[in-house]
């Protein structure tokens, strides 16, 4: 089947299209997505701005009732999204499923914080005027989103944008156009109106360049790569647009001498190698005390070679493939440079073959691994974990600390007094206790530090930030 691009509340055929294929079995092909033009960027951009002035005036109970539905349809339909994620991004089924429903509650969340924001009337300094402060919809947005988490990145930009009565036009990666042209079906059928919904799939070169260049976006909200997302910055930002970005991460796990092994081990594995360690946030640094370095890294590889790595969709896998091929080339090729760094490739890091064609790596842990070394510098963003050897607890957050990503930071320890000085000194946007850095709430707020993040936090009601403008009015009393 072929599926067209979502313009002015029409499905348009694009001048090309991509095949999306499945990276369990690449002889699988998923379906063909049309790629939009330049010029039909520009004609998404068009509805949008022609549909907001409208869009902008319904009463937030309209937009609620729209939102609930399309939550409410994403909910239900929660395992056939969740295979289609399976297929298209190579996740487990259960995480597919996972992030299908997490989904669905954000759509859910935004149809209730929609009803929820609030102004506020303030005295003023001067005798006899009130002044007042209210949140108006920044306007047309564009977003930009990356290939592994392929509904609940899109959705938690598309929710508060609607819900704050934004209009819309989204690209969505390349790679996974499935799940992103699932969601607008839903939305268009969910009756939000034509124009204030626009999905335009195709090359970032070409689809997200015009989204990033066209001076009627007034808002631009990117989740990707560093250098993709620096180049935005530098665009969008130049022509006066609001920016928003969520990028890389290089994150830490410490682990201390008093830590339950059993319990870090299950939060490092997790951490590092759920998702196939292709997460923002995946504890791709692992920093252990030397009290416990060395039964930490033998239970890790145990617990490392107890995992199933084989096709998304199969009953047991608990690691899928990894996205594409350009993917696994880069992790090999990160198993190499960690080998010739001199740290020691404990276990994984080889190409495997199974049932069918497809893009399956075992996961690698690096032990004597130091902070310095390129695999602990540079996000791979597939599964390879550094194992970095502490000192002590204060050497342990210098470490963690020494990386020019800030996204999200864990520590495994029983101490109170570590767990409550790493909290307030790790510089990143979130924190772990005792608990992997995958996995985070839908309803708080996402995001990070120094060159992970830029611009106001995702997700949560710190979401109007980047999706309202505040309006400070002035009231005489006497008229
Ligand atoms: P990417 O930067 O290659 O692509 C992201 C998006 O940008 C895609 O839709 C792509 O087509 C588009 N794009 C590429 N070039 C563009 C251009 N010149 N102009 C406009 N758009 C362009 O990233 P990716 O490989 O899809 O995703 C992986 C990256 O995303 C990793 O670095 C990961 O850490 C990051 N990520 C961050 C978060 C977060 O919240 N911090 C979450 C998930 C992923």
């Amino acid at each position: 089947m072929t599926y067209a691009n979502l313009i002015a509340g029409e499905w348009v055929r694009g001048p090309e299209a991509s095949r999306n294929i499945n990276p369990s079995d690449t002889n699988d092909v998923i379906g063909e997505y049309d790629r939009a033009s330049a010029a039909q960027v520009e004609d998404a951009i068009a509805a949008a701005r022609q549909a907001f002035p409208a869009w902008a005036r319904t009463t937030v109970q309209q937009r609620a009732d729209i939102l609930d539905k399309a939550g409410t349809e994403i909910l239900a339909r929660r395992e056939e999204l969740g295979n289609l994620l399976a297929r298209e991004e190579g996740k487990t089924l259960a995480e597919g499923m996972g992030e299908v429903g997490r989904a669905g509650q954000i759509f859910k969340f935004f149809a209730g914080e929609v009803l929820r924001i609030q102004g506020e009337r303030l005295g003023s300094i001067r005798p006899g005027i009130d002044v007042e402060i209210t949140r108006e919809p920044l306007g047309v947005v564009g977003m930009i989103t990356p290939w592994n988490f392929p509904i609940a990145i899109p959705a938690w930009k598309i929710a508060p944008a609607l819900a704050f009565g934004n209009c819309v036009v989204m690209k969505p990666a390349e790679l996974v156009p499935g799940s992103a042209w699932a969601l607008a079906d839903i939305l268009h059928r969910a009756g939000v109106p034509a124009g204030v919904f626009n999905l335009v799939m195709g090359r970032g070169s070409v689809v997200g360049a015009a989204l990033v260049k066209d001076q009627r976006i007034d808002g631009i909200s990117f989740t990707g790569s560093v250098p993709t997302g620096r180049g935005i910055l530098a665009e969008a930002a130049a022509r006066g647009a609001k920016v928003q970005l969520e990028m890389g991460g290089k994150n830490p796990m410490v682990v201390l001498n008093d830590a339950d092994l059993d319990l870090a081990v299950r939060v490092s594995l997790d951490g590092a190698f759920f998702s196939t360690g292709q997460r923002c946030t995946a504890s791709s640094r692992l920093i252990v005390e030397d009290g416990i370095y060395d039964k930490f890294v033998g239970a890790l590889s145990e617990a490392v070679g107890r995992q199933v790595v084989d096709d998304a969709r199969k009953q047991g896998t608990t690691i899928g493939p990894v996205v594409d091929q350009s993917q696994l080339d880069q992790d090999l090729k990160y198993v190499e440079i960690g080998q010739q760094e001199g740290a020691r490739l404990v276990t994984g890091g080889e190409r495997l073959q199974r049932a069918t064609p497809g893009f399956y790596l075992s996961p690698a842990i690096f032990a004597e691994a130091t902070n310095q070394m390129r695999i602990s510098r540079e996000e791979i963003f597939g599964p390879v974990a550094s194992v970095i050897r502490a000192k002590n607890y204060d050497e342990a957050l210098t470490l963690a600390n020494d990386t020019p990503f800030g996204l999200c930071a864990g520590i495994c320890t029983t101490s109170l007094k570590h767990a409550a000085h790493y909290r307030r000194n790790v510089e990143t946007g979130m924190v772990m206790v005792n608990l992997p850095t995958a996995g985070v709430d839908y309803h708080v707020p996402f995001g990070g530090r120094k060159g992970s993040s830029y611009g106001p936090r995702e997700q949560g009601r710190y979401a109007a930030e980047f999706y309202t403008q505040v309006k400070t009015a002035y009231v005489n009393q006497a008229l």
